[in-house]
């Protein structure tokens, strides 16, 4: 009774503290919302790009007189302390209400120590280290002044050719949920107001991922229940994590561009999932509607806003248009009011208002970026997120006494090594692959290097691919010149190194592909050196899966390495030598070739599902759902990763075969490493509902564990079955568990046949 008191005594002294705080908060908002003119509150609902940093067409004018004027709330993409403090003198001592600005910037995957792209960093399955990752860029972003970041980027993609799915985690729902709440913990910590925090923004609501065809920024179109189960719930997880901002999406939903999409915003966002934060346009998404088709910028100004959107990226649409619509009745003062309240209410939460200079440190600037120590942690987690493919005749670990050919237009870039949106690196200082050789085996290993081939046969193409400094140079000699000079490279060894793939913008915004190959310039390389009779270990680089079909055949082994930041070369070689195991696995379904997709592992059935044994075989069966020219099954399933040792799991057990909603099933089973090495391994349990209200995934994740066991040593793991774990959105959008069988399958991969049935009553 004693320890009820006290607890409860404590709660509601927790409570009251709160309360209190929350009534400062308003009071001050309220005082401070007293005393803005209309064009003031307006002001602080426009976010103007510094123009340091490029990521959009559209250009802002006249910032600084604007931030005098009080017509300026905030501003994205600059960097260093000396330019975002004088832009905040100017809002500090020059405007007329002193209200400091939000400094916000793409910090996507680290700030200046770069991680792997988001989408390689989903291949480690490990919270920790993505949260970590995500806490060191907040630490080194808010060191240079930045506390805003439009991060985590957590678009569902199940289409490669679109380029942003190397910003996202992948095609899975519930791993892309468990990723936004890590992201969402890295960055915004415990509390907003310390010094080495930042606000997060959980981007780009909703459905970017879809686009058609993969092409950037085109039409989507999708039934509400697929939004509700598959798009939606890692956004639904970032509310629930405390994220403090979402972003729009440039395409539109259900024939309402996302950014004038009230359903989208206020229904789904703020009256289903009860968002506090606010709601920040994509770059000129309000002007882009036009285009769309939506009516002129003060018809779609006023659309955005009354959808329950509060602040404007880049398009000066709520500035130019709101006084005019806010006369002829368009929009109300109190929805104004709503919207400046929210963002006042960031800032507040940032502690901006206590001390506007609060992120503006020299000396954490000169002291806690790019240390030494981050970048020893960038190492460790890219080694973590490399997926072996293949490794025939166990080729890899590689022996020191091998002499190495490192071959390919990727063996020497270190512009390309963060991968894309890495805004705030300095590209000069990433380590490349050659590099990292050098430091880590160079005093032992004969290493011989040559070009191989240019990225792309076609200049253009190649420049396209390559921008923002990602230069990679090309060499204007005929293409079986510079192949012949590899071959007799490659000649001279035992084992090639191929550094093959995409450059860095290859994918990325506006970067959508209709031929997910390697690029045939580099194939040809490929071809040639198989020729040699050497054994070809391909590294491979790419933001998106690429159909790997012909190098699957051809190839000694292949180690997907996506961009993996600025210690590229290191970790690269951390792995290829055997330092780290590789354990990462896939987070998103590799193609055997284009026509395939969409393709994704939690599919539904149809009513003439092709047999299992016919899947297995790639064998055609008239009037079953399949291909004439091509299997069913991809070439990597999603959750696909091998290791230099071999795991064997045996006796899954259930601790019951039926549950009620109030009761846990206890699944057991044994996981053995049974080959050479210590390794990590992906226990991974996916749920087929077997008979449903509406039809049912026929399999999806619902849990894994990464297990690290020594060679020959073996583990007992439990996993816990909860009704939770078996609720799905229905036809009529109300999330429920429905009685009935489902079939619980564990394995290292999605297309694992180890199956138990249960029963929720
Ligand atoms: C992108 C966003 C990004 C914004 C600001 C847009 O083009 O779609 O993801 O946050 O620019 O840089």
């Amino acid at each position: 009774m004693r320890v009820l008191n006290s607890f409860i005594f404590l709660f509601l002294l927790a409570f009251n503290f709160t309360m209190a705080q929350k009534k400062t908060k308003d009071l001050f908002v309220n005082e401070l919302m007293a005393k803005m003119t209309l064009e003031e509150k307006l002001g602080q609902l426009n976010l103007p790009t510094s123009g340091d940093i490029v990521t959009g067409q559209g250009k802002s004018m006249n910032v600084k007189e604007r931030i005098e004027k009080g017509e300026v709330g905030g501003l994205f993409n600059i960097k260093s302390i000396a330019k975002i403090k004088e832009m905040q003198d100017i809002a500090m001592t020059k405007s007329r209400l002193k209200i400091p600005l939000i400094i916000a910037m793409d910090v996507i995957h680290g700030y200046e120590t770069t991680f792997p792209i988001p989408l390689a960093l989903s291949c480690t399955w490990d919270m920790n280290l993505i949260e970590k990752s995500a806490r060191i860029a907040a630490q080194e972003a808010t060191a240079d002044g930045i506390n805003w970041t439009f991060s985590p980027m957590i678009d569902i993609a199940r289409d490669p050719r679109w380029g942003r799915i190397a910003e996202g985690s992948g095609e899975d729902p519930f791993l892309g949920s468990l990723i936004a709440k890590a992201m969402v913990k890295g960055y915004q910590g415990n509390s907003l107001v310390a010094n080495n925090t930042l606000l997060a923004c959980a981007k780009h609501f909703a459905l970017y991922g879809a686009a058609e065809a993969g092409r950037d920024y085109n039409t989507v179109d999708m039934s509400r229940n697929q939004m509700y189960n598959i798009y939606f719930p890692p956004f639904k997880a970032a509310v629930e994590s405390g994220v403090g901002t979402f972003m729009t999406a440039f395409n539109d939903v259900d024939g309402i561009p996302a950014s004038g999409n009230k359903w989208l915003f206020t229904e789904v966002l703020r009256n289903q999932w009860k968002f506090k934060g606010f709601v920040v346009t994509d770059y000129e998404a309000i002007k882009e509607m036009t285009m769309h088709g939506t009516g002129d910028l003060q018809h779609n100004s006023a659309m955005a806003l009354n959808a329950g959107i509060e602040m404007d990226m880049v398009d000066e649409g709520f500035v130019q248009t709101l006084p005019k619509s806010l006369k002829e009745g368009k929009v109300t003062q109190k929805r104004i009011n709503d919207a400046v309240r929210l963002i006042l209410e960031a800032k507040y939460d940032l502690g901006l208002f206590d001390n506007p200079y609060i992120y503006l440190d020299e000396k954490r600037a000169k002291t806690e970026i790019f240390t030494p120590e981050n970048r020893k942690i960038s190492r460790e987690i890219a080694a973590q997120s490399f997926v072996l493919l293949k490794n025939e005749n166990q080729i890899l670990p590689l022996k020191t006494n091998q002499k190495i050919a490192l071959i390919g237009p990727l063996h020497n870039s270190k512009e390309n090594m963060p991968g894309t949106w890495s805004v705030a690196t300095d590209l000069s200082k990433a380590i490349s692959l050659l590099q990292g050789f050098k430091d880590t085996v160079g005093a032992e290993v004969e290493i011989k290097t040559a070009f191989g081939s240019n990225l792309e046969a076609n200049e253009t193409l190649q420049n396209n691919a390559t921008m923002f400094g990602r230069t990679i140079p090309r060499d204007t000699r005929p293409a079986q010149e510079i192949i012949n000079e590899a071959v007799a490279v490659a000649n001279q060894s035992d084992v090639i190194i191929a550094a093959v793939g995409e450059s860095s913008e290859y994918n990325g915004e506006s970067s959508s592909r209709t031929r997910i190959t390697i690029p045939q310039v580099q194939k040809d390389l490929l071809d040639a050196l198989y020729k040699t009779g050497k054994p070809v270990v391909i590294v491979l680089f790419t933001g998106r899966p690429l159909d790997l079909t012909e190098e699957n055949e051809k190839a000694t082994a292949i180690l997907n390495v996506w961009f993996p930041g600025t210690e590229a070369g290191h970790a690269i070689a951390d792995v290829l030598y055997g330092k780290v195991n590789p354990s990462g696995k896939l987070t998103t379904t590799f193609p055997r070739n284009i026509g395939q997709i969409p393709i994704y592992y939690n599919h539904k059935n149809t009513g003439r599902p092709l047999s299992e044994e016919k899947t297995e075989k790639c064998e055609f069966d008239k009037f079953k759902t399949g291909y004439l020219d091509e299997c069913n099954t991809p070439l990597f399933p999603f959750g696909f990763g091998l290791s230099y040792t071999t795991f064997e799991m045996s006796n899954l057990k259930l601790s019951n075969t039926q549950m009620t909603a109030k009761q846990t099933i206890k699944s057991t089973l044994t996981i053995k490493n049974t080959g050479q090495y210590d390794g990590s391994e992906v226990v991974q349990l996916y749920i087929h509902d077997k008979v449903g209200s509406i039809t049912r995934p026929v399999k999806e994740l619902k849990g894994f564990q990464k297990i690290f066991l020594k060679k020959g040593e073996s583990k007992e793991i439990t996993f816990e079955i909860n009704e939770e774990l078996l609720k799905f959105y229905n036809f009529d959008l109300k999330y429920v568990a429905e009685a009935g069988e489902f079939d619980m399958y564990i394995g290292n991969n999605s297309s694992t046949k180890m199956k138990v049935t249960f029963e929720l009553k």
